[in-house]
């Protein structure tokens, strides 16, 4: 590989790609626009916590820093659904098998881990406060917003969904993108822990107030706080101005919970909004210059959790193709792209299905039958069938696979319910065996009570 090399972007895929890097030998320089988390406060907004699951996992095992991360993550174990009115809140479990839990996560304690990691092996240098403008292929320099200057032989993009070094890949001809944008937004808000610092909720579960066309999630963090995420449409953001508009639609919609957020108002009016969109980009490198990973390659909206995990997943199949072709950059390069566009487009088409699931589906009679169907049907065929959000959250099958086979498993579900003489059992004795996980996912990794 040329040197020096560079990544540009210090959050989970390029701190987590600096480690890959230098186990593979390199000395690798990680430039990154922001001043250093784990010695400055970031600000709030931008989603504080995040569900970890089984394809970000293993790649945290397999460059050993799994134990630290165990200590600052919170099982969940499903989806506590907070129905309109006063129903009691009703626990969804995700699976039934032990390790079938999501964890909350901090950005920043999990990116503080990673990038001590990458410091501890010796071959990192992360400089922080410079921002990419542009990477220049023909004097071989990138270019930050200071007007410095610093020598690269080949760059890894890990900067994000704005990525600039995609950007300069495009304009080499080599890339191609689109975002498409919601029409939705987000807002975080901080629902508080007691005064003695006790969660208000249940900690061990992912909370949804699911309400039609928006809804609200809740994660917990270790200090006794949720991190909540409003999703709603553009027009409910607008139409949402003053204080009491505020206060009056969150009661209304959401009693439970702003009546344990006594500020909702006053932080709905602070804190910032955030858009979501889904990038799609073909051409994720050029020669044996420069390539994308993480978000920078395939951003995709939240709603399955899978964005941070897609990733660092992205991360170690990048490593791969980089190990097998020792010498040959271009082409590791090219096959990395080759194998992982068509599970993060897969990804990214599930991620989007996910939202309409989340904020409606979970109480509709018909989504829950079909949910419990799938569940029964994995109990008595456990090697042939496994229900989607499984598939994607606690598997490492290619996303691609867990799409196509949730499309088959969910004709076969719907088939039976609409004609029960089908013999169901035979149909998914029919599906192909499900893989086994990846050689390196340990189901026991991380706690999960
Ligand atoms: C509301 C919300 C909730 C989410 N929840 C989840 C979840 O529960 N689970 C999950 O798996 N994913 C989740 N995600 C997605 C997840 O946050 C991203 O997919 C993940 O952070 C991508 O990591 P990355 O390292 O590729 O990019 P980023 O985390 O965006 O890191 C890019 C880094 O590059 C730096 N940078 C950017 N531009 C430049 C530049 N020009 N020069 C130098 N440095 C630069 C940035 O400062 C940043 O540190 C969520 C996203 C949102 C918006």
């Amino acid at each position: 590989m040329r040197n020096p090399v560079a990544v540009v972007g210090a959050g989970q895929a390029g701190a987590l790609l600096s480690i890959y890097l230098a186990r593979q030998g390199h000395d690798v320089t990680v430039y990154e626009s922001q001043p250093d988390l784990r010695s400055t406060d970031i600000g709030a907004g931008r989603s504080i916590n995040l569900a970890l699951a089984t394809r970000g996992i293993v790649p945290l095992i397999d460059v050993g820093v799994i134990e630290r991360v165990d200590a600052i993550t919170i099982p969940m174990r499903g989806r506590m659904i907070h129905a309109d009115g006063d129903a009691t809140p009703e626990l969804q479990p995700y699976g039934s098998k032990t390790h079938e839990v999501i964890h909350s996560v901090s950005r920043r304690d999990l990116n503080a881990i990673l990038l001590d990691a990458a410091e501890a092996t010796g071959r990192v240098t992360i400089e922080f406060g410079r921002r990419l403008v542009q990477v220049d292929f023909d004097s071989s320099n990138l270019v930050f917003d200071d007007g410095s200057t610093a020598p690269f032989g080949v760059v890894f993009g890990a900067d994000g969904a704005g990525s600039r070094v995609r950007a300069s890949i495009a304009s080499q001809k080599a890339c191609r993108f689109t975002t498409d944008w919601l029409d939705h937004d987000y807002k975080e808000l901080t629902l508080p822990g007691s005064s003695d610092g006790r969660h208000r909720l249940d900690p061990n579960a992912l909370h949804i107030w699911p309400r039609g066309e928006f809804m609200l999630i809740a994660l917990a963090n270790p200090e006794g706080d949720f991190t909540v995420t409003f999703f709603a449409p553009k027009s409910t953001f607008d139409a949402l101005s003053s204080r009491d508009e505020i206060n009056a639609f969150f009661s209304t919609e959401f009693a439970g919970f702003a009546a344990l957020t006594p500020d909702v108002a006053e932080q709905f009016a602070d804190n910032p909004a955030g858009r979501l969109g889904t990038l799609r980009a073909t051409g994720w490198s050029f020669q044996d210059r420069a390539v994308l990973v993480g978000d920078a390659a395939h951003a995709i909206v939240p709603f399955h959790g899978q964005g941070m995990n897609a990733a660092m997943e992205s991360v170690r199949v990048l490593d791969r193709h980089l190990r097998a072709s020792p010498g040959e950059t271009t082409g590791a390069f090219r096959s990395y792209e080759s194998e992982r566009k068509p599970d993060t487009d897969a990804i990214a088409d599930m991620a989007l299905d996910n939202y309409i699931e989340m904020r409606s589906g979970v109480t509709d009679p018909d989504y829950i039958a079909k949910r419990t169907l799938a569940l029964e049907l994995e109990q008595r065929h456990p090697e042939h069938l496994s229900p989607r959000y499984n598939m994607v959250m606690f598997s490492t099958m290619p996303y691609s696979e867990a799409k196509g086979r949730a499309t088959a498993q969910a004709a076969i579900i719907a088939a039976s319910l609409g004609n029960p003489r089908i013999d169901i059992d035979e149909l998914v004795e029919e599906l192909p065996p499900l893989p086994e996980l990846d050689e390196l996912a340990d189901p026991t990794a991380l706690s999960t009570s």
